[in-house]
């Protein structure tokens, strides 16, 4: 198990979640295996939501730069009207259930990302689709419609786009085509990875992690963003009581969430090869 406070700079250390330019980060898959190695990690996993194209780059990458790649990837998932992120790790990147499911991904968000439009325009901020082209082919969603909001001066930042309409329930919030979670897990296990329950502090009820942990999950994260040692104990408690695997990392972003860097939460060898058993790179 790691502590924050006993962390050496030399000892290996991998972020299993961070975004990249595939998703809603700033830093393409490239430049976070670069920045992983200047800050003096050892293993890495790249959790963009509902893509795994960050790989193509980054494997090489990685190989140059001698950081461990995991396979990772963030799904999102709808139960019982909460959205919910699905953490999938050592997947097989050639899957073809893993990379329908991404397709399948990609389609939603493009229904969903118009439905929020929708829903803006009728509240009085219209934005054309086309100015969401400019972000180009990748992973889009709420955070590229909010960025624009702040730009056309509809909100004053990102927080209050989410706060006032594009969080979960909020006046523009759609949650499109949902997925489920027994059906993600199984496609998951079915390309040889594991599923771990993303950010359960962010799932503020107690009877719905209860009843989440129902579903074969391999894991949960219980190191998170700048999470202090107290705060993960009640994770790595409820990991331990359900005989589950730990996971851990940032939820790095880039500069738009500049508050969360990489390498703020992490694991150590022991539980990253506890996760990692295929596929790596190195
Ligand atoms: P989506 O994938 O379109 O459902 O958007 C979810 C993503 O939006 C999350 O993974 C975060 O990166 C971002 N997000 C969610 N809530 C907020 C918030 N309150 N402020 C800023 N970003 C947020
Ligand atoms: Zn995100
Ligand atoms: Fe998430
Ligand atoms: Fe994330």
């Amino acid at each position: 198990m790691k502590w924050k406070s006993a962390a050496s700079p030399t000892a290996f250390r991998a972020d299993l979640h961070c975004h990249s330019t595939c998703s809603d980060g700033t830093y393409s898959p490239v430049e976070l295996v670069a920045h992983a190695k200047a800050i003096g990690l050892s293993g890495l996993s790249i959790t963009d939501h509902d893509t795994i194209d960050a790989y193509a780059t980054a494997l090489p990458a990685a190989r140059e730069q001698g950081i461990v790649l995991g396979t990772g990837v963030e799904f999102s998932c709808m139960f019982k009207g909460w959205s919910i992120h699905l953490l999938g790790y050592d997947f097989s990147l050639d899957d073809p259930g893993i990379q329908a499911l991404c397709q399948r991904h990609q389609v939603r968000r493009t229904h969903r990302n118009q439905a929020i439009l929708d829903q803006l325009a009728r509240a009085g901020m219209p934005i054309a689709e086309e100015e969401l082209h400019r972000f180009g082919d990748k992973s889009m969603g709420r955070p590229h419609i909010a960025q624009v909001m702040v730009e056309k001066g509809y909100v004053k930042s990102i927080p209050e786009a989410f706060q006032l309409y594009l969080g979960d329930g909020k006046r523009a919030f759609v949650p499109g085509d949902a997925v489920s979670i027994p059906e993600t897990i199984e496609i998951i296990h079915g390309a040889k990875g594991k599923v771990f329950l993303a950010h359960p502090h962010l799932i503020n009820r107690n009877h719905l992690i209860q009843e989440l942990l129902k579903f074969p999950f391999d894991g949960i994260e219980c190191y998170y963003g700048r999470f202090l040692a107290a705060q993960e104990k009640r994770w790595l408690k409820l990991a331990k009581e359900k005989k589950l695997l730990v996971s851990g990392g940032s939820d790095f972003h880039g500069t738009v969430k500049a508050y969360q860097p990489l390498g703020a939460s992490w694991v150590d060898e022991s539980t990253f090869y506890a996760i990692f058993t295929h596929a790596l790179v190195r």
